[in-house]
């Protein structure tokens, strides 16, 4: 097909084929050539109970007959209501407010203009002094934005627009039995006084390579940010919503982050929206009788109602639906799929973390993201009527949590398929 669509993430160069989607239900996508793929990654990990949720639908197509978009600076409505009071209910009490954006990039985007607004307007009473570094882990990704590149993996993803990306402070990534090192690094730049906040994805590097580092870690991590008065800034765009097993991942740590950015699981995957939540420290940093300190952040589409009805039917099925317990499943299918694969051929690093299981292909050649490795697998897959996109050699799967026995499985073939096969 003939189209003059830019898409991301893709080097039309190469002629890369783009099927063509009509519609999908539960873990499947329809194509308009008449194949049915199992979205074994969610869409890009975005859904969770399953594609064209009965009561996000419903609820959508509700709202669109209501009020379709409104200003959000000093207005409000229902939607939006219901979904701040949702998840002041769900997460955890300390983190009091809630900001609405449209993306994960925004959400981070805001986290860290929220950080720096608390630092400035602290310093501005006379509170201490004025800080401006982030501290970010290696391997991490927080969105393609500028500021969320910044504080993001530098490589080949970036080159051209390095000299507008800011300097951070960078820590190791955690890797089994280095994670002194981490801890080292993060004490040493949270002695700097000049360090206002670390930004990281509590235990999964999702772009990273599917990298997973321990809950006690990330609980070091967290005591060493609060000993020194950094604030802890929790990007769970990807691993909150159940992928990790639990509602958010910082839980596993009993860690409570200052700023906790959520998108992504966050409508079930179902339209876009996002999320900011700060602790009331933070907020009041920017309460005043004065205009010149408002939170200057706005998009247009700010918790657009119909995306915020979206969200409230999700976070209405995670209130009255077994939900943890259909993750707990997949948890367990994917972790038994994992190792009867690992009995029969061989590749490195298996690992599982809720819904998430990941593996690396042994390979004799380039494995990195650029290497065409990936693409070759995910055609490969494609075939087999599977939707899986590798990271490097790194194959992942992370589907909805409504997959079926016969569709996991045929996921699981494939890939054991093409462990041989590569
Ligand atoms: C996907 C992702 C983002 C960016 O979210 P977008 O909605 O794609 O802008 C940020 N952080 C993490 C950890 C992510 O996985």
């Amino acid at each position: 097909m003939t189209s003059s669509i830019w898409h991301p993430f893709t080097q039309h160069g190469l002629q890369e084929p783009v099927p063509l989607v009509t519609r999908a239900e539960g873990a499947r996508l329809h194509t308009a050539d008449g194949r049915a793929v199992i979205d074994a990654i969610s869409s890009w990990w975005v859904t969770t109970h399953g594609h064209c949720h009965p009561r996000i639908m419903a609820a959508i197509a509700e709202q669109a007959g209501k009020l379709d978009q409104l200003i959000f600076a000093g207005w409000t409505h229902e939607p939006a209501e219901q979904v701040a009071e949702a998840l002041r209910a769900l997460m955890p009490p300390s983190l009091t407010r809630v900001f609405f954006s449209d993306s994960g990039s925004t959400s981070v985007e805001v986290a860290l203009k929220m950080a720096l607004g608390y630092w400035h307007w602290r310093a501005e009473d006379g509170k201490g002094a004025r800080r401006h570094r982030i501290v970010v882990m290696d391997h991490s990704y927080h969105g393609d934005t500028i500021g969320a590149m910044s504080v993001g993996a530098r490589g080949v993803f970036n080159r051209p627009y390095d000299p507008l990306l800011f300097d951070v402070g960078r820590i190791p990534f955690p890797a089994a039995g280095a994670e002194q090192a981490t801890l080292d690094a993060l004490e040493a730049l949270c002695r700097l006084p000049d360090t206002a906040a670390l930004i990281v994805e509590p235990l999964v590097l999702g772009s990273g390579g599917m990298l997973f580092y321990g809950a006690g870690t990330l609980k070091a991590m967290y005591e060493i940010c609060a000993r020194h008065g950094v604030l802890f800034i929790a990007d769970e765009v990807m691993t909150a919503w159940g992928r990790t097993g639990t509602l958010t991942a910082c839980e596993q740590a009993g860690v409570v982050p200052d700023i906790l950015c959520l998108s992504k699981g966050l409508t079930g995957g179902a339209v876009p929206l996002a999320v900011t939540m700060a602790s009331e420290a933070i907020f009041e940093a920017h309460y005043a009788a004065d205009r010149a300190r408002m939170f200057f952040h706005s998009s247009s589409y700010t918790a657009n109602p119909i995306a915020c009805a979206a969200a409230a039917a999700n976070l209405a099925i995670w209130r009255e639906e077994p939900v943890l317990e259909r993750v707990s499943a997949l948890a367990q299918k994917q972790a038994a799929w994992l190792d009867k694969l690992g009995r029969f051929c061989h590749f490195d690093n298996p690992r599982s973390l809720g819904t998430i299981a990941a593996l690396d292909f042994k390979t004799s050649g380039e494995t990195g993201y650029m290497s065409d490795l990936a693409p070759r697998l995910m055609a490969f897959f494609r075939e087999r009527d599977v939707l899986l996109r590798p990271l490097g050699n790194t194959v992942y799967v992370m589907p909805p949590y409504c997959i079926g026995d016969d569709e996991l499985a045929q996921v699981w073939d494939a890939i054991g398929e093409a462990v041989i096969s590569f």
